[in-house]
């Protein structure tokens, strides 16, 4: 192998040295028998660089190690790539390995099948959120970190548009993982091994001009440090002054991005000084500001106010000699570890709670040291920290691709209507991961969910807004009630006033109509007659309110004679209704009710609702008491039959199809169905228990012996067990 290569590579043998330094009290035992069976199992397999494939693996474990994280970690990198690159399957792991050991192989395994294409934002941060969802442990997330910084270091021998691809995903999603998880270490290795294949040459300027000057810098820093300690070392205990110069793609982006120039970074380099207390922080500080004179507003107290990322120090820019200024870091050890570890620092640090804690006990180690710290608050950074680690969203992949976010218990409906609101109306049913669901299906981060829709749009349900999660979904369905109900109470409302009208014996001309209306409509802020006919529909104007006005006005206008009696007759006699005869009640607006669907030759009775004329049920529908006159309203229950003669009205009905379970069976139902030109409202299908299917599919039909007709044409299909209306 080149030079080059193997400077990216490390052995087993570099990996136990690297556990034998630390004081973690690792099982080597277990991390033996790991490597063991992952170099048998992955033999001769090579990388593309024709590198032994198993030095892959040892160098992801090598940099946990580095880390400090534990045992089960490091085997579980070891073992990373065996389930999916060899015949060893997950349940060898387990019997071998143990359940723990197993759980984050596979969690590594699923999270590199997540696809990433998309260049928006947004759709990056979907990303980042649901790689952290799916990563229950959140070692998962950490294994998959090192993993990708090594296949970074190692990128030199794939082909150009691969290294791009992988370094602008890694930018994009990894690397702001690792700065959410404060792990600093792993995050700017990966954004310059990120920008060096993205803008090469940018790379290459600032490596050159960082090379021109780095004699003068080394120099520059050392006696900082030399003046710093002189100085510091009589008044504070175990002071440790380290120099560090800024990252690539941290001066990148000053240069690059902010359009700066490399004398106008601050903190191209700058001096570390750790201590052993808070007091001794602040200590320093005050030495500082009295040794150099300050930057004004270059100070931040990230002590008292942490970083969303744990991320702890105080920061100040002072001017050294020659007028050349540097920032200064200061801290203790333990903000150190925290600031180059992150989440990463609760393993090498915290000892003994390293198992699989509930969040809470992932958390304690942050509020603890949170707590530690004077009179801050913390707990709005443990709260953002914990939303920000384990949210409480899922994330759902469209067919093609896209990520959307929703709030935990959202369901395939709020999916639909997340999408857009015509695929919402629109939907009669939905498939998660290639399988119909129930409508009330409440989607898990991962799955695939494809939303099935009719070519019109056939509108929600009410009961919709009791299953949906998000207001969204919430409000988009009311809003269709509402616009669909303004159609009907516009024609409830006209109605309305035209009977009245003509009671009242005002003939005002179609085309005067509006001129007439307008100064009642003003008084009753309605900006067009529909609003005004939907008002009087829905009940919002009372219409004897403004009857005698508008007479008066018609009589001033239309007539110089004496105005007509009024004649008030009380319409007392049968009238047909669209289909339905309904006792004592004149030409209103009919209504069959969506909860039974009654259908011509059904036994009805009708029901004077507010505003909406007369909904007509089923007499053994739920919703109707069975004896009228102990009711809350008798008198609001009415009389209705079907007239005898049908106009050409059609009418919705539910069919409840029970079946044994088989691929094919929606389709042989939709196919008769669409063979009998029947139009489909809805579809909606469940699993029930022992291998059963139940459909339930919502068609228009022009009476009771048409939907008889079309039980028995479906009673022919294969499987079928029973029919009944829903
Ligand atoms: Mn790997």
């Amino acid at each position: 192998m080149s030079e080059i290569q193997h400077k990216y590579y490390q052995d087993y043998h570099e990996l136990v040295e690297l556990m034998k330094k630390s004081d973690h009290g690792y099982d080597f035992d277990l991390v033996e028998k790991a490597y063991r069976f992952a170099e048998e199992k992955h033999g001769d397999q090579r990388r593309a660089s024709g590198i032994p494939y198993i030095l892959h693996p040892t160098s992801v474990a090598c940099i946990l190690a580095e880390l400090g994280m534990d045992s089960e970690s490091i085997a579980a990198a070891l073992l990373h790539d065996v389930v999916e690159d060899t015949p060893v399957t997950l349940d060898e792991i387990i019997s071998l390995f143990g359940h723990e050991i197993a759980g984050l192989i596979d969690g590594v395994t699923k999270l590199g099948k997540i696809p990433y294409s998309s260049r928006e934002e947004q759709q990056a941060e979907n990303i980042r959120k649901m790689l952290i969802a799916m990563s229950n442990d959140i070692r998962v997330i950490i294994i998959k970190l090192a993993d990708r910084l090594h296949n970074m270091r190692t990128l030199e021998c794939m082909k150009e548009q691969h290294r791009r691809d992988k370094a602008l995903e890694v930018m994009e999603v990894y690397a702001p993982i690792a700065h959410r998880l404060g792990i600093r270490a792993i995050k700017e290795e990966l954004e310059d091994l990120s920008i060096r294949y993205l803008d090469p040459v940018g790379y290459a300027e600032i490596e050159r001009q960082l090379e021109k000057k780095s004699k003068d810098r080394i120099n520059f820093v050392a006696e900082i440090k030399q003046n710093l300690y002189e100085r510091l070392k009589g008044e504070i205990n175990n002071v440790y002054i380290s120099g560090r110069v800024k990252s690539i793609h941290g001066i990148y982006k000053k240069t690059f991005v902010k359009g700066k120039t490399m004398d106008q970074i601050f903190d191209i380099f700058a001096v570390r000084v750790i201590v052993d207390s808070v007091a001794d922080c602040y200590n320093v500080l005050g030495i500082v500001h009295d040794m150099y004179k300050p930057l004004p507003n270059r100070f931040k107290d990230y002590i008292s106010t942490p970083k969303p990322n744990m991320y702890q120090s105080l920061h100040t820019t002072v001017i050294g000699k020659e007028g050349v200024p540097f920032e200064i870091q200061i801290r203790t050890w333990e903000m150190h570890y925290t600031a180059e570890y992150g989440i990463a620092a609760h393993w090498k640090y915290k000892e003994g709670i390293t198992k699989k804690d509930s969040l809470d006990e992932r958390l304690a180690w942050i509020r603890k040291m949170l707590e530690n710290q004077s009179d801050n608050d913390s707990t709005d950074i443990v709260r953002t920290i914990k939303m920000d680690l384990v949210p409480e969203e899922v994330f759902i992949f469209t067919p093609k691709g896209d990520v959307i976010s929703l709030p935990a218990g959202a369901t395939v409906i709020d999916v639909a209507y997340a999408i857009h609101s015509g695929v919402g109306n629109r939907m009669i049913g939905a498939k998660v991961d290639k399988r119909i669901v129930p409508i009330d299906y409440k989607v898990k981060t991962g799955e695939i969910v494809e939303i099935i829709t009719s070519k019109e749009e056939g509108g929600p349900k009410r009961d919709w807004l009791n299953i949906v999660k998000t207001s969204e979904a919430r409000s988009k369905i009311r809003l269709w009630f509402k616009r669909e109900k303004r159609d009907e109470n516009i024609v409830e409302g006209r109605n309305q006033l035209e009977t009245e009208f003509k009671r009242l014996n005002i003939h005002v001309p179609e085309k005067e109509l509006e001129e007439f209306l307008a100064d009642t409509m003003r008084r009753q802020n309605c900006n067009s007659i529909e609003d005004f006919y939907a008002s009087i529909g829905y009940g919002g104007i009372q219409l004897w309110r403004i009857l005698p006005k508008l007479k008066e006005e018609y009589i001033k206008r239309y007539s110089e004679a004496e105005p007509a009696p009024v004649v008030i007759t009380e319409p007392t006699r049968k009238k047909i209704s669209g289909g339905v005869h309904i006792e004592g009640i004149d030409d209103c607006l009919v209504k069959y009710s969506r909860c039974c669907n009654p259908l011509p030759g059904d036994e009805i009775i009708g029901f004077i609702t507010r505003g909406y004329g007369v909904s007509i049920h089923k007499r053994t529908c739920s919703n109707v008491p069975r004896n009228i006159e102990e009711a809350d309203e008798p008198e609001r229950w009415v009389k209705a039959e079907w007239a005898d003669r049908i106009s050409n009205e059609t009418f919705q009905s539910t069919l409840q199809i029970t079946a044994t379970d088989r691929t094919g069976l929606l389709a042989d139902i939709t196919n008769q169905l669409s063979a009998m030109h029947l139009f489909i409202h809805a579809l909606n299908s469940r699993e029930a228990r022992n291998g059963m299917a139940v459909v339930e599919v919502t068609i228009t039909v022009n009476g009771i012996n048409h939907l008889k007709m079309v039980i028995s044409r479906l009673s022919g299909i294969n499987g079928i067990v029973s029919i009944g209306r829903a």
